[in-house]
């Protein structure tokens, strides 16, 4: 496995590969890579003979207030993992993989308002930018990203049809662990007790989910079924709980099995989690 630090080793890796007839795969990151990072390196490898993993820790999709500084940086480990599961390249970039004066932003306008959007201001503006930077870099022809973060995933694949990027955006399911809580770098600063408020989460979206396969079509009262469940844990602290419809993001008209997601954000301590569940 190769690791390439800045963008002409990646492109002269990916070039070699691209002239032996290899399809390039790329999987973003932000490392302290877990299981569901290597769920989504092996749907790329399904896809693409040569596989990308990029591992970058973005400064710009980080509010003043928020973790960057102290974002867990494991990262022999994380190349110990790719190397294991198969990966061709690492491209880990230094800060330098933004040149000191850039200036120029990717704004999607529409699915990252709302949800996530509304909460962190100026994140959704990083995390495009950066992901164009990374499609472009690798000329990658397939990329996967992960549905538990449901919001990002609307927003790359606007991104991608709306500026004519040529890629194929893979999505992967949400990994959890064995008892639900969706894997996610950040569950490493939850102590015991956190943890064990933030299960309360997924067990709170599969409770709304089941009243809506029992038949429940009213929104309200889907969401109030959840929203029960996570007020009665003091460890929680809600941000957001909405019923929204898959493709638009827009709050679901009817809790319609097939369309309608359930999205949430809460804070188990200091911890932010979000965790979604399509009806
Ligand atoms: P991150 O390192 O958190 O920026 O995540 C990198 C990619 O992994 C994104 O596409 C995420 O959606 C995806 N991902 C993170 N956690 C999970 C999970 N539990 N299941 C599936 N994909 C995930």
């Amino acid at each position: 496995m190769l690791l390439a630090r800045t963008v002409p080793e990646l492109r002269a890796a990916v070039e070699a590969a691209r002239a032996a007839g290899k399809a390039v795969g790329l999987v973003p990151t932000m490392g302290c890579l877990h299981e569901g990072h290597l769920s989504l390196v092996d749907l790329a490898r399904s896809r693409a003979a040569f596989t990308v993993v990029s591992i970058f820790v973005n400064p710009t999709q980080f509010g003043p207030k928020e973790d960057f500084a102290r974002y867990p940086r494991p990262f022999e480990e994380d190349c110990r993992l790719c190397a294991a599961r198969g990966v061709d390249v690492v491209f880990a970039p230094g800060a330098d993989f933004y040149a000191a004066d850039a200036s120029t932003w990717v704004e999607e306008t529409a699915v990252s308002q709302g949800l996530c959007g509304e909460h962190r201001p100026g994140h959704f503006r990083g995390v495009a930018t950066v992901v164009l930077k990374l499609l472009n870099a690798a000329r990658a022809d397939v990329a996967v990203f992960g549905r538990k973060d449901l919001q990002q995933l609307a927003v790359i694949r606007r991104l991608v049809r709306d500026l004519d990027v040529p890629v194929e955006i893979l999505e992967a399911p949400t990994a959890r662990d064995s008892d639900g809580l969706a894997m996610s770098s950040r569950n490493r600063y939850l102590s015991p007790a956190e943890r064990a408020a933030a299960l309360v989460i997924p067990a709170a979206l599969a409770a709304a989910a089941s009243l809506a396969r029992a038949g429940e079509r009213d929104p309200a009262k889907v969401l109030a079924a959840a929203r029960a469940r996570l007020a009665a844990e003091p460890g929680l602290r809600l941000q957001y709980l909405e019923l929204v419809d898959a493709d638009t993001l827009r709050p679901a008209p009817a809790a319609e099995p097939g369309r309608a997601v359930l999205a949430v954000a809460a804070f188990a301590g200091a911890t932010r989690l979000i965790d979604n569940l399509a009806l």
